[in-house]
């Protein structure tokens, strides 16, 4: 997987890359697809969301430019794959997921794979979590309508955040900065998300 569908295709941070070879991806999804895990596609989990494809979600990490002191939000934790490179990456990782059956099992897995320094939270992520900012990295795993304006505002001077932005069946990968307090938006690449359900996202 990492040869193939990520050096090959330009991934190029090494701590990245290494991260992406140590995470377990099989542990995440359920044992029908444990062996189309490594596979380059996105993988189903529960209540209708979905992993997103290896390059994907490394290509979204690498924007971020973590560093190990790193402080992160994510949302949109589903089955804490990405949450585990997260803490793979960083220094401390809060994740928000809306579904409390999701976020009950990313809460399993994560410990019982060594991941201690991962706090989850059941909540509206569009909205961020104010008690825990600032953040150097957010990184939002569903598409939004625009980028939510409470989580710009929680991001840390010279912080990243990476978000899917577009329509619900069609986005584009942003790469939002703040600098001076205002927003660096640099436009990515095409994608393709479950939506963002929130009071800053899409309606239920
Ligand atoms: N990165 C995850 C996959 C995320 S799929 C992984 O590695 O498995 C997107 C997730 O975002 C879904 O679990 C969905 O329930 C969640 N989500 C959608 N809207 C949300 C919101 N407003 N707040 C928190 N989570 C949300």
């Amino acid at each position: 997987m990492v040869a193939s569908q990520l050096r090959a295709r330009g991934i190029h941070d090494e701590r990245v890359l290494a991260a992406m070879e140590r995470v377990p991806r099989h542990e995440f999804v359920a044992e029908r697809f444990h062996d189309r895990a490594y596979e380059d596609h996105p993988i189903p989990i529960a209540e209708g969301q979905t992993i997103s494809q290896p390059y994907i979600v490394a290509f979204m990490l690498e924007s971020l430019t973590l560093e190990p002191n790193s402080k992160v939000l994510e949302v949109g934790t589903g089955s804490g794959y990405q949450t585990a490179l997260l803490a793979e990456l960083s220094g401390y990782v809060t994740s928000i997921e809306r579904i409390p059956g999701l976020a009950q099992e990313a809460q399993s897995t994560l410990p019982r794979l060594g991941y201690g320094n991962v706090n989850i939270i059941v909540g509206d992520g569009s909205q961020g979590l104010p008690d825990a900012a600032p953040y150097d990295a957010i990184i939002v795993a569903a598409a939004a309508p625009r980028v939510p304006p409470a989580l710009f505002e929680q991001l840390a001077e010279n912080g990243r955040m990476v978000i899917p932005v577009g329509l619900p069946d069609a986005q584009e990968l942003q790469l939002v900065r703040k600098l001076n307090g205002r927003p660096m938006i640099q436009r990515l690449e095409g994608c393709r998300f479950v939506p963002l359900i929130g009071a800053q996202g899409y309606a239920g």
